[in-house]
């Protein structure tokens, strides 16, 4: 095992809202000195199979990931997969119909702008969208190209987050223990992402004990050093008390240096390398 931080194991491509194709996102990483990473779009694995490829040619081991949007508890809950298996059947006919979700969703979303009085029509959000998962980041930049607004946050801020007037849900969102269940059944481990965003951590532990899930995005680029010794003493808590293992996992969660909720460039956020070599030693026992 090394004690190299050279792995990022949260990104985003343009296969759902990140600003790079995986091919431009791996010679990136190359760039900055990444060897291993993991590609988690949101609802999507459409551009994982394209991420291996380039990284074979970089010598960057790529780690096929998903990041799955679920809802509970009045909040998203976001839960990461990895190494699960790209083709798998029943992987691609729920993700396809989350796509349709999101495109019903985005229509319903420009509707209810329309209702505030700003005009937003589905060719301008579909410009930025690459054939994957449509989020509210692709309808945020065309708010911000239009100039409803000075950035993506401020989308978030006055329409589009949970609780403001332009928030839709999606038509059946997906509960953390489907999103679980999914990426069970798909080969891969399900990780909790960014669990500082919840403030839900009993509701999380009995998730994580009845679901079996296999790991927590301790670290992350939202976690503070509060928040990261937090979750550290808390997954070794989990640990003990419970008698099982978990996996440590982490990265930046980068879209794109001009959006995303934090414009930090990529390979400023880095995680050990022992992290992913765990990782992807706990795939191949599955
Ligand atoms: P969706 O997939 O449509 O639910 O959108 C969720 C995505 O929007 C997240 O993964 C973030 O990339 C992005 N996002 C959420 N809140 C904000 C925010 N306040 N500012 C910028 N981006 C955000
Ligand atoms: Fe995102
Ligand atoms: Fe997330
Ligand atoms: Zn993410």
């Amino acid at each position: 095992m090394s004690n190299l931080y050279d792995a990022d194991l949260h990104m985003h491509t343009t296969a759902s809202d990140g600003g790079y194709t995986p091919t431009e996102l791996i010679k990136k990483c190359h760039d900055v000195g990444l060897t291993y990473v993991s590609i988690t779009d949101h609802d999507t694995v459409q551009g994982v199979k394209e991420a291996i490829e380039e990284g074979k040619k970089l010598g960057i081991h790529v780690i096929p990931g998903i990041e799955l949007s679920t809802y509970a508890r009045r909040t998203s809950i976001h839960i990461l997969g990895y190494g699960l298996n790209i083709n798998h059947r029943v992987l691609l006919e729920t993700l396809e119909d989350q796509r349709k979700q999101r495109e019903e969703r985005m229509s319903l979303i420009i509707e209810r702008l329309s209702q505030v009085g700003v005009t937003l029509h589905a060719e301008d959000v579909l410009k930025y969208v690459d054939g994957g998962s449509i989020g509210r980041p692709h309808i945020a930049r065309a708010l911000l190209e239009k100039g409803y607004v000075q950035s993506v946050s401020e989308a978030f801020d006055r329409f589009l987050a949970i609780g403001k007037p332009c928030y839709v849900p999606k038509r059946r969102e997906m509960t953390p223990e489907e999103a679980v269940e999914l990426i069970h059944n798909s080969g891969g481990v399900a990780v909790i992402a960014h669990p500082i965003y919840y403030e839900l951590d009993d509701y999380l532990e009995s998730f994580i004990v009845e679901m079996g899930v296999d790991g927590v995005e301790v670290y992350h680029r939202d976690h503070d050093e509060n928040a990261t010794a937090h979750y550290e003493h808390w997954t070794t808590m989990l640990e003990e008390k419970y008698q099982i293992r978990l996996l440590r996992t982490g990265g930046s969660d980068f879209h794109h240096e001009a959006y995303g909720r934090q414009l930090v460039p990529l390979g400023e956020k880095r995680v050990a390398n022992e992290l992913a070599e765990e990782l992807i030693a706990a795939i191949a026992r599955r």
